[in-house]
């Protein structure tokens, strides 16, 4: 048996910047991966990086096929650059499926080679997968696909069904919009974004309509059958024929086949791997990061993680779960939708003392010289403390602007240093003067 300081199961976020800067300071590590074509883990390969890079090009114009190619430049210079940068830290990069068999002890096996490997600690990170909801026909029916399948269509398709109006049915239905297909969303709430701002969704709804999206919303998918190589959702008792559907119902996370039946590794009600403030298992040593350990679903929350497991692996810090605040998120629809904190609704909810303000994107100067008058800001703000609750951004350029805002909640400076803040212009980011104007 192969003995390491720490065996690292999954090519994440958080297990690859572990596994380098364990191997940079001296420990040998391994990384296992089952999935040569992940090397550096879902954002890069099948999440963030290429559905980025797809709605980039769709913005710059590029056709369906250029679109793809590019897609495919970027994910593979990635990848490698990923492989080199992790070998060449020393890390043992083992190309092979891994599984306990104990507390302890990793199998791991590819084709018909098996070995086994332990170590002190190990980090668990191996992401999530598509969910499946037991909808008839639906895994059986051919030009079927998950967020993976459809980034790698042969073809565009002129007529696309998404299952799923979430962060990412909805990218994609932007995406494909802007590309010139019939989108059609089938959303089981009876509106989109229900958690957003509702002046911020209602205008996300509308823009997505103007780009070519219908919704059925409030739906209940009963089957996918094919008719040929078409592919026909049946809702309601209405037949809608699409060339490509994909599902969106969320992502769970990754345990399957991992052996932890073989440990004594305590998984939640909702499939996740359990897990301590500092991201610790129920096994002392053995730790789960990113998306297998349930929290949100991002690379940055996941890059979190690796800090909070460092941090206690090298006594470096006290940095845990509780630590963490006001973690922000963008939906890249067009333009993009942004969002940390509370929102008004929330604020309301919570019996906090508090003021909103709303200032559309068209007011904006900088919004005409982008020719986009798109969206709205929202910020609600405490009239107690004048500390920022939340702030809903909504418009082009929101998703480096909400970064600011992030930055002022978890150093409560208050809304009134940003309504005084000399700012370049023109810019997106100025209007924070003007919003936060009350
Ligand atoms: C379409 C899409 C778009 C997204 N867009 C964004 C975005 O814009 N911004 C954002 O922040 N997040 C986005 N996300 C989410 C983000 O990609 C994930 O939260 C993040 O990549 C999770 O990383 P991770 O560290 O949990 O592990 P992952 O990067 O998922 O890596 C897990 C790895 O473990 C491997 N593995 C699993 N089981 C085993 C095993 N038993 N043995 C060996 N290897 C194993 C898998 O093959 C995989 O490579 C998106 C996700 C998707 C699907």
């Amino acid at each position: 048996m192969k003995s390491y300081d720490i065996i690292v199961i999954g090519f994440g976020k958080a297990g690859k910047t572990l596994a380098g800067k364990m191997a940079a300071i001296g420990k040998k590590v391994a990384l296992v991966e089952q999935n040569a074509a992940n090397y550096g883990g879902t954002c890069i390969n099948i999440g963030c990086i290429p559905t980025k890079t797809l709605i980039q090009a769709a913005e710059n114009n590029l056709t369906f096929e250029q679109a793809m190619t590019l897609k495919e430049t970027v994910t593979t210079r990635l990848r490698n650059k990923n492989q080199m940068v992790l070998e060449n830290s020393g890390t043992d990069l083992i190309n092979a499926h891994a599984k306990f068999i104990s507390n302890k002890v990793i199998e791991v096996s590819a084709g018909d080679e098996t070995e086994h490997l332990t170590a002190e600690t190990i980090i668990i990170n191996t992401g999530a997968v598509s969910n499946v909801f037991p909808i008839p026909g639906l895994l059986e029916s051919k030009n079927v696909v998950d967020s993976t399948g459809i980034q790698n269509l042969p073809e565009q398709p002129k007529r696309l069904g998404i299952i799923g109006g979430g962060n990412i049915g909805l990218e994609f239905a932007s995406l494909y919009a802007r590309l010139g297909s019939q989108v059609t969303v089938f959303e089981n709430s009876p509106v989109i974004l229900g958690r957003y701002e509702e002046v911020a969704a209602k205008l996300a709804q509308q823009y997505l309509e103007e780009d070519g999206v219908s919704f059925v919303l409030g739906s209940q998918v009963e089957a996918v059958a094919n008719r040929g190589e078409e592919v026909v959702v049946t809702e309601s008792g209405k037949e809608y024929v699409f060339d490509t559907v994909m599902y969106a119902m969320g992502r769970k996370p990754a345990t399957e086949g991992l052996g932890l039946e073989n440990t004594d590794i305590v998984v939640t009600d909702r499939g996740a791997v359990q897990v301590d403030d500092y991201c610790e298992t129920t096994v002392p040593g053995v730790y789960a990061v990113g998306d297998v350990n349930g929290g949100l679903q991002f690379t940055y929350t996941s890059l979190d993680d690796f800090r909070i497991v460092f941090g206690k692996l090298t006594d470096y810090g006290h940095y845990n779960l509780q630590s963490r605040q006001n973690v922000p998120n963008s939906l890249f629809i067009e333009p993009a939708l942004s969002q940390v904190g509370l929102t008004e609704k929330a604020a309301q909810e919570a019996g906090l003392p508090y003021k909103a303000n709303e200032l559309l994107v068209a007011n904006m100067p900088r919004a005409h010289v982008n020719n986009d008058l798109r969206g709205v800001y929202k910020v609600i703000v405490n009239t107690e403390t004048n500390e920022i609750l939340g702030a809903t951004l909504f418009g082009s350029g929101s998703h480096e602007i909400i970064n600011l805002i992030k930055m002022a909640m978890d150093n409560k400076i208050p809304y009134t240093y940003l309504k005084n803040q000399i700012f370049t212009h023109p810019t997106m980011a100025e209007n924070l003067n003007d919003v936060f104007n009350f």
